[in-house]
């Protein structure tokens, strides 16, 4: 088999564009002819005879689909938390283990390059083809990237704060000015360099890394950074309680106000996750337009309904998000790195949140897995399969038992099947997961050393600790070990 195919042909179901605003539709039979890492042309399947020799992939028995727009992850990290985090709360802080785990517990480099490429894997395996990757920058980051044959967005972080706790119910902020300016200044050099990468495949985000572990100065340094270089703009915002209840007590103001009236939020920016706005059950703030003011700026919110949900939060509720005009893309957050679960659980948490089956379904959360990424990234060449675009292909396997019956395929894709059926994967009309399997990824490698990594991370967890407990202590085994 060929690793750049010309066509591929006899699909029996393709998820295609139509019309000229991006919207998904079925076709059946169709062949999808290829070059120069587009897509030329979609016809009825044998319109066109493939040449001799043409290096054609045979897509029947198969559903074709756009790749996946993942807006918000956290490869290099996220791995290393495999069997700590899941089941990890804090009640003081409304259940959000986030400043806990982050002060307790920190990967070190030959984890995070290990735990890279698990979670670039992980998201292959789930026809992921274009990330946002956001972590503090370190040697061979870009690299793995640039390896696995996805398309990314490197988003180098930088704060002024770091977070910490002094009990349960306090958290502080330590600040250095200093040391986030030169953090800023090493995510400058590092966009840099993975703008100037051959591979055209890498993109960048200007990403200080909370509303409230960044000063307003530097805050406004990153925005006018963006504004002049034309990069992206992404912040994590509305993602605790306590960071809520901070900012307030700084500014008198919610955290997506202040931003609004420093003028960050704007049509380039990625707000990742808006969850806790001013009208959230757990804020009950006596404002009601945080969400108008993302619309109006024209941002777009990063959804990860799955960190949240394991806190027991969800956004209130993101077909609210989208009926008030704000686009809304998805992201994976932590691991798995799997965007077809988090479709599903943003499914269904926004039903439970909604009490109404009419706030997502599969079309409208494919919609926001392709199109609202796409539109968050600024691009119009992927998101759908139409001629011009590019050719990031997901073949799914129409004959796994869990997408039989395939009436309607993208439904058993997304609340059946998932990544199991993911057979074959394309990135600019390079086929880069086959038979389930990433082609220049080694994540059995990586397996060994992430694990070790994380043995090390859980042994030195009581110097980081605020109690100096044991990482036993803070996060106990589900059974115990008799
Ligand atoms: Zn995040």
């Amino acid at each position: 088999m060929t690793n750049r195919p010309n066509s591929i042909r006899n699909l029996a179901w393709a998820v295609v564009g139509d019309g000229a605003e991006p919207r998904h539709v079925y076709r059946r039979n169709v062949d999808l002819l290829l070059k120069d890492g587009r897509i030329v042309e979609i016809t009825p399947a044998g319109a066109r005879p493939a040449e001799a020799n043409e290096p054609a992939l045979d897509g029947s028995g198969m559903l074709a689909l756009p790749g996946l727009i993942n807006i918000h992850s956290h490869p290099t990290t996220e791995p290393g938390y495999r069997g700590v985090r899941e089941d990890h709360g804090v009640p003081e802080q409304q259940m959000t283990g986030l400043i806990e785990r982050l002060q307790a517990f920190r990967l070190d480099k030959d984890g995070q390059s290990a735990a890279a490429v698990m979670s670039y894997s992980e998201m292959l395996r789930a026809g992921t083809t274009t990330a946002c990757d956001v972590t503090v920058p370190f040697d061979g980051w870009l690299d793995t990237m640039v390896q696995s044959g996805m398309r990314f967005y490197a988003g180098p972080t930088f704060a002024s704060a770091r977070w910490g706790m002094s009990a349960p119910q306090t958290v502080t902020w330590r600040w250095d000015e200093a040391a986030g300016v030169a953090a800023f200044d090493k995510a400058k050099a590092v966009m840099a360099e993975a703008e100037s990468h051959n591979s055209g495949r890498l993109g960048t985000l200007v990403f200080p890394a909370q509303i409230d572990t960044v000063t307003p100065e530097l805050f406004a340094a990153a925005r006018r950074h963006a504004d002049e270089s034309g990069r992206l703009f992404s912040t994590h915002i509305g993602q605790a309680v306590v960071e809520v209840r901070e900012m307030i007590r700084r500014h008198g103001t919610t955290p997506v106000q202040w931003a609004a009236a420093q003028g960050l939020l704007k049509a380039d920016t990625i707000l990742a996750h808006c969850i806790l706005l001013d009208e959230h059950p757990q804020i009950r703030w006596h404002t009601a337009k945080d969400l108008d003011l993302i619309a109006e700026a024209g941002a777009s919110v990063a959804h990860c309904p799955q960190p949240f949900a394991r806190y027991g939060l969800a956004m209130d509720h993101v077909g609210r998000y989208r009926t008030r005009g704000v686009n809304v893309g998805l992201g994976t957050d932590c691991a798995p790195h799997n965007l077809v679960e988090e479709m599903r659980l943003a499914i269904h948490a926004a039903r439970l949140m909604s009490e109404t089956v009419a706030s997502l379904d599969s079309a409208t959360a494919f919609e926001a897995a392709t199109i609202g990424g796409a539109k968050a990234l600024g691009r119009d060449d992927i998101g759908v399969l139409a001629p011009g675009k590019l050719a990031d292909i997901v073949l799914v396997d129409l004959a796994h038992p869990l997408m039989q019956p395939a009436r309607d395929p993208l439904r058993s894709f997304v609340f059946h099947a998932a990544d199991r059926a993911v057979r074959t994967v394309l990135v600019g009309g390079e086929v880069v997961l086959q038979d389930g399997a990433p082609l220049h990824l080694d994540p059995a490698a990586a397996m060994e050393r992430l694990a070790e990594a994380q043995a090390r991370m859980l042994r030195d967890s009581p110097q980081r600790d605020y109690a100096q407990r044991a990482a036993e202590e803070i996060a106990p085994l589900s059974l115990p070990v008799v």
